[in-house]
């Protein structure tokens, strides 16, 4: 198979499209509903119970935020508009994971207003609490592990990396934490990012299993809950395996059972904050073949551009692309599909064999449900794209509209000119 699904017709995108332009997203509810579940049930075997707090900046869609809260998701956030959007969706207190780094005052005192737990980044952010908010019942430390020992060369470079406390800083936090007053702790790391080696998260966990009898011994904190934060990749290239989630949750499982369980430790229960991993495959951006080009190259140019996708210009990422309708038809036109931008790196794909577009053809890029939409910016004027929900009975609903050239000048006041 060299070939990813696309689950809607190309008359159902023709039906779309008399009402709304492309671009636009798709997301899939039945299958990320699915694939929520097979994550919360494939992580229920853990022994203190378990939690996913959805990464709002993922998908910050109160439509896709509710879906999710009604399988048991919680949010992460990290921004005043995030908790915002959470707030709005019905997710307060102890279903808001605070995890913010180099944040304002401003930001704490909404967190604590509406009960988030907070996680803090830093040892100084511990007074910048206090003096916007005070100190809550409920604390976390974000934990940098740094250059770390040999057996952990799974994880790439943390000590690069803005986040978090160093080992000795978390010792230090948790035993202020307590003299402030505080009752309840939790432990956070995130040292992955669309990570498809499922030891690595199994990894993670020991790190912090064993980081937790430590910070007992020496401050005499139990941990409440230990949060592995988000990072699980999923396979964009049609040939990539998926993280057997199933195999994640007995690694940490069988360490909980000897880190944790036989050393008489208070029993935390153990949260993510995944993002990509729930929406990621379940996002489909359909746009339309405009132009096809021959200089030095093939150029395939569509309609939608980085404003609506990011990704491949950012990173170089792959997103696979399919010409609806052509699912069968021979891959042999070797091209760079591209957007409209004045931004030469503007392209969704550089040397891509696709099957033969014709203009007015339907490309329709994968794997947009994470870091997609979201990620999207004003540049050279262009606007943001609708997003469609397409619901578990076939139908579609527009749970975003696209911006326009009103939304464009909202910001700005002609009267003075
Ligand atoms: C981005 C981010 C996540 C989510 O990452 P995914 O790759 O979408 O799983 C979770 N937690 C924090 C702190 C993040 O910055």
């Amino acid at each position: 198979m060299t070939e990813k699904n696309v689950p809607f017709t190309l008359d159902s995108v023709k039906e779309i499209e008399k009402s709304n332009p492309t671009p636009f997203y798709i997301y899939d509810e039945k299958a990320i509903s699915e694939n929520a579940q097979y994550f919360l049930n494939a992580f229920s075997i853990l022994p203190g119970g378990f939690r996913n707090y959805f990464a709002v900046k993922a998908l910050p869609n109160p439509y896709i935020m509710k879906l999710l809260k009604g399988v048991g998701m919680g949010a992460d956030c990290s921004s005043l508009p995030e908790l915002e959007l959470a707030a709005k969706v019905g997710l307060t207190g102890e279903s808001i994971m605070f995890t913010s780094n180099d944040t304002p005052a401003a930001e704490f005192k909404r967190a604590r207003e509406l009960g988030a737990i907070i996680n803090l980044d830093d040892i100084t952010h511990i007074d910048t609490l206090k003096e916007a908010a005070g100190i809550p019942e409920l604390i976390c430390f974000r934990y940098n592990p740094g250059p770390l020992k040999e057996g952990n060369t799974l994880i790439g470079k943390p000590e690069e990396a803005k986040y978090g406390l160093t080992r000795d800083q978390l010792k230090e936090g948790y035993r202020r934490m307590k003299a402030e007053g505080c009752k309840r702790f939790g432990l956070h790391t995130m040292v992955a990012s669309n990570e498809l080696n499922p030891d690595y998260f199994i990894e993670t966990a020991r790190i912090l299993f064993e980081l937790a009898a430590k910070i007992k011994a020496e401050t005499g904190v139990e941990l409440e809950f230990i949060n592995l934060g988000g990072g699980i990749g999923i396979p964009y290239k049609w040939d990539q395996k998926a993280v057997d989630l199933e195999y994640v949750a007995e690694g940490i499982r069988n360490l909980y059972e000897t880190l944790i369980i036989a050393k008489g430790l208070k029993q935390p229960r153990i949260v993510m904050e995944c993002g990509r991993m729930v929406t990621g495959p379940y996002g489909y951006l359909v746009s339309k073949v405009l132009h096809k080009k021959v200089t030095y190259k093939n150029y395939v140019g569509l309609d939608a551009c980085m404003a609506n996708l990011m990704r491949p210009a950012l990173y170089g990422a792959y997103h696979h692309i399919t010409i609806l309708g052509k699912e069968n038809a021979p891959i042999d036109y070797k091209c760079d599909v591209t957007g409209s931008l004045c931004e030469n790196n503007d392209k969704f794909a550089v040397d891509r064999k696709i099957p033969q577009p014709e203009i007015g053809d339907y490309a329709v890029i994968h794997d947009g449900g994470a870091h997609g939409h979201a990620m999207g910016f004003n540049y050279n004027a262009k606007l943001r794209c609708a997003e469609f929900l397409m619901k578990s009975d076939g139908s579609f609903e527009k749970i975003r509209r696209a911006e326009t050239i009103d939304d464009y000048f909202a910001t700005l006041d002609f009267s003075r000119l």
